[in-house]
């Protein structure tokens, strides 16, 4: 047996204990998993600064804060969660009991990206282990440090039989995926996410695909330039541009091109002083492959700010780059790096159009002080997720569905959805064996009258107080009798 087949059993064997699915033991690994934020911030950050030189501040800003605040949100609103939530019913249904009952899943396969790796990884078990499920959790061998730290300090805060960690790269991963699961949850990039499909295929497993793309951000004229810009660089040179909801390029009016470069240039300053490459605060590219990737989409595009660049240690300056064709390659895929083209359009109506003929994105971002701009963007596009005069921060709403459409993913999770994402949702009738009459207009014998009465019973949604309920309770007695009457007896 593989290490990867035992991990999958031993997750299905803990799973079949039954012990997952007592609220109190999900809430008492969801403590367990809080505490380990508490207590080894240390570590994990240490990690994170080899990976991708992110500063410990940074490090909790951008990543364990939020999963702290998941967490907390979890334990706080389980119990609502997993309750049964009762339904409208119809005529027909009206003295049976209707809801529905969100039931673990069974054993979950998470697979992490690189980029944020606590919180792809760690925000999708939070999930998981509020369903009720097991999981085994696989982070992204490309941040060396970090998938280590989480196989060395999971299993000290986690019950380690119904969420183990396996750590590895593409044979591991593939190995994982000739498994069965009852659910995949994948982040990573839309190619690789062809293939976890496929693989779940072959046991009809549920995916949910967090991937990327190219998130656009149109800066209309009509808008403070100064605070977009200053918010456009923040989104974009976080984390060095590695970031899924990354502005990946700007759309904006010739006109106003050399102003949207002077204060995104005077905002990369303001945040990462002269020499970027220096700050605590602005990262590294993951390794030098990655390097070179980005790099290579430099060849054909005018460098307005920044180009610099050390390949051992793998730091570009934040870039900005003018007048970019949408032929240029910069503009072929993701950049997911820090380089920032502006592509020239005529207005809103050329934004739109230029949008709506790449894929569906997992961000979009307007800058804009018209509504109606905002409005139109919103009715005529479609993305993950969007956000006017913004960046990153939708990501932040746990109330807010977070996942792409289309290219940039399927499925979602954060807060509640999280919760239903990694559930079934099972529909549950529970019905007496009485009233007899009122089925007859089911049953054949079938005529016209029977079929009028069944759409008076069914078309009819009920939605009274209980008093209603209770009269209408009545007159349907009275008039399952007379059903009775006219057709059984
Ligand atoms: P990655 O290289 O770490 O790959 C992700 C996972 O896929 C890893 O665990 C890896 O082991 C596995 N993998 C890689 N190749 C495989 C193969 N051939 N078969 C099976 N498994 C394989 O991460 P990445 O793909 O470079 O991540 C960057 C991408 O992820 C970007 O496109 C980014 O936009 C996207 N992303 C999306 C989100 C989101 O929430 N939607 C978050 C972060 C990153």
């Amino acid at each position: 047996m593989s290490k990867e087949q035992q991990a999958v059993a031993c997750a299905r064997r803990a799973f079949e204990t039954g012990r997952s699915k007592s609220l109190e033991h999900r809430i008492r690994q969801l403590k367990n998993l809080q505490r380990m934020f508490t207590e080894r911030q240390k570590e994990i950050a240490d990690a994170i600064k080899k990976d991708l030189n992110k500063s410990e501040v940074g490090t909790q800003l951008y990543e364990t804060l939020g999963l702290e605040g998941e967490i907390s949100l979890a334990i706080r609103k389980l119990k609502e969660w997993a309750a049964p939530r009762s339904v409208e019913k119809n005529l027909l249904t009206l003295s049976d009991t209707v809801y529905i009952k969100p039931e673990p899943l069974g054993v979950v396969l998470i697979i992490g990206a690189w980029n944020y790796p606590w919180a792809v990884t760690i925000q999708p078990l939070i999930g998981a282990i509020a369903a009720g499920n097991a999981a085994v959790i696989k982070p992204s061998e490309v941040c060396v440090h970090t998938a280590k730290a989480m196989e060395d300090l999971l299993p000290i805060y986690i019950d380690k039989e119904l969420y183990p960690v396996v750590t590895g790269g593409v044979p591991e991963t593939q190995e994982l995926l000739r498994q069965r699961f009852d659910h995949i949850f994948y982040t990573g990039n839309s190619v690789v996410g062809k293939l976890i499909m496929e693989a779940a295929a072959k046991n009809l497993t549920p995916v949910t695909l967090e991937l990327g793309g190219k998130s656009p951000c149109y800066i209309d004229k009509n808008c403070d330039i100064s605070i977009a810009c200053r918010r456009v660089a923040w989104g974009k040179y976080t984390n060095c541009g590695q970031t899924c909801i990354a502005p990946d390029y700007i759309l904006c009016e010739p006109s106003i091109q050399d102003r949207v470069i002077e204060e995104i240039k005077k905002s990369i300053k303001e945040f990462y002083t002269d020499n970027p490459k220096t700050c605590t605060d602005y990262g590294r590219i993951i390794n030098q492959r990655h390097f070179k990737r980005i790099m290579a989409m430099l060849e054909d595009s005018t460098i307005a700010v920044g180009g610099e660049n050390d390949e051992s240690d793998c730091y570009i300056a934040p870039t900005v780059l003018r007048d970019v064709k949408p032929e240029a390659k910069v503009m072929q895929e993701e950049i997911f790096g820090p380089l920032l083209p502006i592509l020239s359009v005529s207005g809103l109506d050329e934004a739109i159009k230029f949008i709506n003929k790449g894929e569906k994105p997992l961000a979009l971002y307007v800058f804009t002080s018209d509504d109606k701009v905002i409005k139109r963007m919103v009715d005529e596009t479609s993305s993950g997720g969007l956000l006017a005069n913004d960046c990153l921060v939708h990501y932040s709403v746990s109330s807010l569905p977070f996942g792409g459409v289309g290219n940039s993913g399927m499925g979602c999770y954060h807060g509640k959805f999280s919760f239903d994402q990694l559930s079934h949702l099972r529909s549950c009738l529970i019905k007496q064996l009485k009233m007899e009459g009122v089925n007859s207009m089911r049953y054949p014998p079938h005529t016209p009258k029977k079929l009028g009465w069944a759409r008076f019973f069914i078309l009819k949604t009920v939605d009274l107080g209980w008093v209603g309920r209770m009269a209408l309770l009545a007159v349907l007695a009275v008039v399952a009798a007379v059903v009775l009457q006219n057709y059984l007896l």
